[in-house]
């Protein structure tokens, strides 16, 4: 067997806040590994598109190089088969390394909530549909309704016009007096007011605020959707619905290494270190919060994981600022009940499983409900049925098992060898 590659630091996760963690701890000369299941760095916000990447991202990128950074891209951490190791399939197969401190920086992904016709095709999440046109989705003079909550809406809205999408409607489920005391609130965050004008010009007239989804209609794919708003609901017809609710962290690899989970997120003190020594966690998974929060926890984490905790002190400032903006996100784009009561026995639930809202409201847990009806044991392992559960029934979720994603049986190649031998 080879011998085990050991790095000061390793970062999973090549968003912004495993960028900020990596480019900190790489500057104090610790010699660095940053991981990425996606080809390139950058994260969800900064996804590279059409196989190029930002020039801000480019940037960090060059800076990384010049220092004791190495890259692993496209490479999916999947198991912890020991104490300070990840076991990771990429392109040089699976690969076993070692780390002094580590970085968890993987981010989240999109809530969805079920509704009639949220599984047609075309129907997808809002961050979903764009990473599509990112991969080269031709969306041009496609009519789009973009739905569910949050500032994603609009940036996505507008990423759509810019692409050639025809916009009718874009339905954000808070009221619009909470969106006013959230807007009025952005004047502490200068950067904000400036990018929410940008995208007001837009999108404004689009708008429908205390506005959501009822349903989805199409025979072989989405073809209107019903909406409600003020007591009454209406139809518009699209090629595409983008819809989703907020996010939800990515705890299953914390909770993999045993990190302590507290409310859904990974549990981490002033200086990013979760419960478990020498494992720092940074970004969504510790709290949704948007990208400046994600980065200066990133940089936090970077700086402490190498002992460089007065730098890192000198942050904890700046990080408070954006979590006060996260706490007001959370009071303006908080989910109305409404959106819980959208399914009807019909209604799947599981994707993977094709398992039904009627099939699951006998059940008291999600893990008398799994072995009863399969549902959350499909390829997703439960991370879109599983959040969705949460809400409808209040279900906490199980524990988690490697491998974390389907990957190849040949990637779980070693271990069998190491049997033969
Ligand atoms: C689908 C989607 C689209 C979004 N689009 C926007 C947008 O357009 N504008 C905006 O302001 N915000 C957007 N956001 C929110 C944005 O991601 C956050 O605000 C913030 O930037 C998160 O940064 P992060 O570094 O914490 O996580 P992320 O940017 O999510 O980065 C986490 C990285 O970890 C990697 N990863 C996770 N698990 C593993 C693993 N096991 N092995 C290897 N790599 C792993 C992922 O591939 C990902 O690149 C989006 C979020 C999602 C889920």
């Amino acid at each position: 067997m080879p011998e085990l590659d050991r790095f000061d630091v390793v970062v999973v996760g090549a968003g912004p806040a495993g960028l900020a963690a990596a480019n900190a701890a790489a500057g104090f000369g610790a010699r660095v590994a940053l991981i990425d299941e996606n080809e390139l760095p950058g994260g969800q916000i900064y996804r590279a598109s059409r196989g190029s990447i930002s020039a801000s991202v480019r940037e960090v990128i060059e800076d990384l190089s010049k220092k004791s950074v190495v890259r692993f891209d496209g490479s999916t951490v999947f198991e912890a088969p020991s104490d300070g190791v990840l076991r990771l399939w990429g392109p040089r197969g699976t690969q076993d390394i070692g780390y002094r401190s580590l970085v968890l920086a993987v981010g989240g992904r999109e809530l969805f909530l079920p509704f009639p016709g949220w599984t047609l095709p075309n129907a997808m999440g809002i961050g979903g549909l764009q990473a599509l046109v990112k991969a080269g989705l031709d969306v041009r003079e496609k009519r789009v309704v973009v739905a569910g909550t949050g500032p994603l809406l609009l940036a996505v809205g507008a990423y759509l016009l810019e692409h050639g999408a025809r916009v009718p409607i874009i339905l954000e489920q808070a009221p619009l007096k909470d969106l006013a005391l959230f807007g009025a609130g952005l004047v502490r965050y200068p950067a904000k007011i400036g990018q929410g004008i940008s995208l007001g010009r837009h999108i404004a007239t689009r708008l429908r605020a205390g506005a959501w989804v009822e349903r989805a209609e199409g025979s072989r794919a989405v073809e209107s959707v019903t909406w409600r708003k003020g007591g009454k609901s209406f139809q518009t017809e699209c090629d595409f619905l983008a819809c989703a609710y907020g996010f939800v962290p990515n705890v299953e690899l914390p909770q993999l290494l045993g990190c302590e989970i507290q409310d859904g997120f990974v549990k981490v003190d002033d200086q990013q270190l979760t419960s478990v020594k020498g494992v720092f966690c940074a970004g969504e998974p510790t709290g949704i919060g948007g990208v400046d929060l994600s980065q200066v926890e990133g940089r936090i984490a970077g700086l402490v994981a190498i002992g460089q905790d007065d730098q890192a002190e000198a942050l904890f400032g700046k990080r408070e600022s954006w979590k006060r903006f996260a706490r007001s996100m959370d009071r303006a784009f908080a989910l109305r009940h409404e959106l819980m009561e959208l399914s009807t026995p019909d209604t799947i639930v599981c994707r993977c499983e094709d398992v039904r809202a009627g099939d699951l409201v006998a059940w008291e847990s999600s893990r008398t409900a799994k072995l009863q009806t399969r549902c959350g044991m499909g390829p997703c392992q439960g991370r879109i049925c599983g959040p969705a559960t949460q809400k409808l029934f209040g279900w906490t979720q199980g524990s988690v098992r490697p491998p974390l994603s389907p990957v190849p049986l040949s990637a779980l190649g070693r271990p069998l060898d190491e049997i033969e031998n």
